[in-house]
This record gives structure tokens, sequence and C-alpha cells, in this order.
């Protein structure tokens, strides 16, 4: 081995530096554009065609990380960053993502760590109380809520063919059907398509002027397809949409499904961590209905990327569905320990647990309870301004934090003007660097979007973000051919 290459005193000289420059990040993050200004190809240029064949010191790779790395970064963790929907961290997260690292163990049995496996046991207890959700559902970590909905849809399939996809194909099965609202998450046509079922048989459900799944259209939809032969498999209903936190009524929805002995997936991905708030809970009655529930403490739980919460009414139609037993993993405490690697897709687990122990501790339930009423509160500020302003209108409603809408100076602006407009307006505030947002489309108009959902975002973020979003426009406007 080369002296370059680290050796314990020497790792642990940069592990101090590290953190010392990690703490100055987080502290100075705001002297960064939000959004990386680099060209496409930029970094990729800049990187050496082949691995280099001899070590390099940490000081040099350092550097690199510095000057070629940092410049491409989009800085997720900027309290001015509103774009999507967050992935916020924490200092508790971040220490305890420094320990996963350093164990390296690879939690795919109870036997391969057990602490690893009761502590994801026990943390998704912690979190299946926090949100309301009954006793019956169990939990698991997965990467993400694309994921989870994989692993529900694989499920239901399974449930409903009696687990003979599994041995034999879809061959001789009926035509499987997934439901779920036009407003829904690209994630839940991914699934479709992976499970085997088809792109064609994820059917989009009719919305109401809320943006929110419409029952009596899904109700029709599965008449009309019964009668047709098609056998509906599994409705997946959206708490917060992505494009503007729609809620579709859950109650009605777990009705039509027990009715028609269809399998409920609620996708909860960014919504799901209001439910710690009591006043949020009204979303999830009828969750008596549900078979599966998914939610991603990494986007606004302080929890850093990825840790999603995937919980499931009947634990034994997923073991069903995912179980392996080849004989070298057979171990002898099988039967009274959970073994994530029937839970899900990969074998293979990080410890993920031990960050969100950590966040849940160290925030405990009202710290994050505070972070979070605080967001709703300056998503409704914002809402305000935007209502306030005649030359800009709102295009959603705001149930949580997210604030969709467009700035409309003049009534006479065709909508392509109106589309140009904001487009230039959206591409001028994220070239600035000074915040970032993104856009979506509402009932075909191009709609700004703002999400308000950053670990360290305040007051002061919002209103700066504000006065420059205004000032923006105007000069956009005045700019236009
Ligand atoms: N579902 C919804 C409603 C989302 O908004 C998103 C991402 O923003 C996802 C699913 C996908 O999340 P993930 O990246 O964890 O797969």
């Amino acid at each position: 081995m080369n002296e370059r290459t680290l050796d314990a005193a020497a790792f642990r000289r940069h592990a101090h530096e590290l953190v010392d420059w990690m703490a100055d990040y987080l502290e100075q993050i705001e002297q960064y554009p939000v959004k990386s200004q680099v060209e496409a190809r930029e970094i990729y240029n800049q990187l050496p065609a082949s691995a280099p064949q001899e070590a390099e010191s940490m000081e040099a790779i350092f550097k690199d990380f510095q000057e070629v790395i940092l410049p491409g970064i989009t800085h997720w963790q900027s309290p001015n960053f509103f774009s999507y929907f967050p992935a916020n961290s924490s200092y508790a997260s971040l220490l305890g993502e420094m320990l996963t690292a350093t164990l390296g163990a690879q939690c795919m049995i109870w036997e391969t760590s057990p602490a690893a496996a009761e502590l994801e046991e026990r943390v998704m207890n912690w979190l299946r109380e926090m949100i309301g959700l009954p006793e019956e559902f169990s939990g698991v970590i997965q990467s993400t809520a694309s994921d989870g909905t994989l692993i529900a849809i694989l499920t239901a399939r399974e449930k409903a063919s009696n687990f003979q996809v599994n041995e034999t194909g879809l061959r001789r099965h009926p035509q499987y059907r997934v439901y779920a609202s036009g407003q829904t998450h690209s994630s839940i046509e991914k699934a479709v398509k992976i499970a085997g079922l088809g792109r064609e048989n994820c059917v989009y459900v009719a919305t109401d002027e809320n943006f929110a799944m419409d029952p009596a259209a899904l109700q029709k939809t599965l008449q009309a397809d019964l009668q047709a032969g098609v056998k509906p498999l599994c409705v997946v209903a959206t708490l917060g949409t992505t494009s503007s936190t729609a809620v579709d009524p859950l109650e009605p929805i777990a009705k039509i499904c027990q009715e028609y002995g269809v399998w409920l997936h609620v996708d909860a991905a960014y919504a799901g961590n209001a439910l710690i708030l009591p006043e949020y809970r009204d979303w999830i009655k009828g969750i008596e209905g549900v078979d599966s529930f998914v939610f991603n403490p990494h986007k606004w739980l302080f929890t850093n990327f990825d840790c999603t919460a995937y919980y499931v009414r009947s634990e034994e139609y997923l073991i069903r569905t995912f179980e392996i037993l080849p004989e070298y993993l057979k171990t002898r405490n099988d039967k009274i320990v959970n073994n994530y690697r029937d839970w899900g897709i990969a074998l293979g687990r990080r410890f993920r647990a031990l960050k969100l122990w950590f966040v849940l501790r160290n925030f405990g339930v009202k710290g994050l309870q505070e972070k979070l009423r605080l967001h709703m509160q300056l998503g409704q500020w914002l809402k305000e301004q935007v209502a306030a302003h005649p030359d800009f209108e709102l295009l959603a409603p705001v149930p949580l934090n997210l604030v969709c809408f467009r700035y409309r100076p003049d009534e006479a602006l065709s909508e392509a003007q109106l589309t140009q407009l904001n487009q230039s307006i959206v591409q001028r505030l994220n070239d600035g660097g000074k915040i970032y947002l993104t856009h979506t489309k509402l009932n075909g108009i191009y709609t700004i979007r703002l999400v308000v959902g950053q670990t360290q975002v305040a007051q002061r973020h919002l209103e700066v973000a504000w006065e420059l979003i205004v000032k923006t426009a105007k000069e956009a406007f005045h700019e236009m051919d």
C-alpha cells in the first residue's frame, strides 16, 4: 500500500478536518448559488478518463472536491432551496449516517446485525404511532417511495393471484389494473410497468377542482372495467400530490376499495410527514380500509436521503411475495425476528434506522412538530402575499406549505405569453443563484411552485425570496418582446 493511502492516524486527522469543513459548509451554505451554475458536461470533462494507477493524497482529492465537484452541486440544504420537495437533513442525521458508514454493516438478515433489525422494528413502531397509523401496520425502511409503491403493487398482484404470478408468470391471469388520480406521481406508472402489468393498465381517474381524486369517477371506472372482464388490482391514493399537494379523499376511496376487494395503497411521500401534527389526521380517516402506506422521512423529517417508511397491514402478504430462503441464509432465529431481506426487493440493506433514531431522539416529537408547524406558517404567509398582490394569482389551494402561483400583470396577455413570461421568471431566479424554485403544469397552465420545507428556513428567507420574485417578475415583464 502506498504511503498516501490512509491509515488509522491519517484517517483520524482528515476526519477531524472534514467534520470542520462540514460544519462550516452548513453554517455558510447561503454563500453558494443554490442551483449549480455549471454547463452540461463541464464537470465530466474536468475528470481524468481513467482511474489513477498510483495512490493520491487526501489533500489532492479534497482540493478537487472543492474546485471541481462543489461547483456542480445544487445546495439542497440551503434555506433558499424551494424546489421539488425538499430532501432535508439535520446534524443528528449526519452523525447517525457517519456511524452507519463506519460500522459498514450489511443488514440483510437479523443475524448479520441484530441491533439493526431490532432498532428498525422499534423506530418503525415509533413512527407509526407518531403519524397515527393503527397498530396492525408493520413498518420497514425502504430506499424510496418509488420502491415502496412497487412493493405494494407486487404484493397486491401476488395476493390477487394467490401467489401464482410469482410461480408461473402473468400468462394465465386476468388483465390486472391499477388506478390513481391524474395528478399522481410518475412512480406509480413506473411500478405498473415493472410489475409486468403493462403501462396501459395504469388508469388515471379524474380529479376535482382541487386536484384531488374524484371518488365517484373511481367507482364508475372500476365498475366499467369489471363489466369488461378486467380485474381491478390496486388503487393508489395520494396524500400530497407532487404538483400541488392535493389530498385524495381517503375515506370514500377506502370504502370503494373495500366494496370491490381492491388493494388500497397510499402514496404520502411528502405530506405523510405532516401527520405527526394531530391537526392533519383527518386526512387518514378511512385508514381501516388501507392495505399499505408509504412516506419519506427523507423528504421532510430531517433525516438525510435515503429513508422511506413503508407500512403494510398484513405483513404475511408482503413476506410471502418477497421471501427467499436458500440454504446459506437459514438461521436459528428465523421465526422470532424480522429478516428484512424478505420485506422488499434488495437482499443487501444499509443500517438506515440509526440516523432516524438519532433524529427522533435529538428533536423529540415536539421538536419535529414545531419545525413542521413553522413550515406550514411560512407557506401560509407566502400564500397570503401572492393572494394580496394584484399581479400574481394562486393556481391551487395551499393545504400545506407548497404555493402554486403565476405572474399575470396584464389581463390582455395570452396563455402563450403568460407561459413565456413565467418561464423567464423561473429561469432568471434560478440563474441568479439566490433562490431555487421549480414549475409544474396545472390544468395545462405553466405554474411556479415554491415549497417551504428546509431545515433552517426562517421568515427572513421567505421575505427576501418574495421580494426577489416580485422584482424579477417586473423586470421579466418589461423586457418581454
Ligand atoms: N410520490 C410522490 C407524491 C412524490 O412527490 C415523489 C417525489 O417527489 C415520489 C412519490 C417519489 O419519491 P422517491 O424519490 O422517494 O421515490
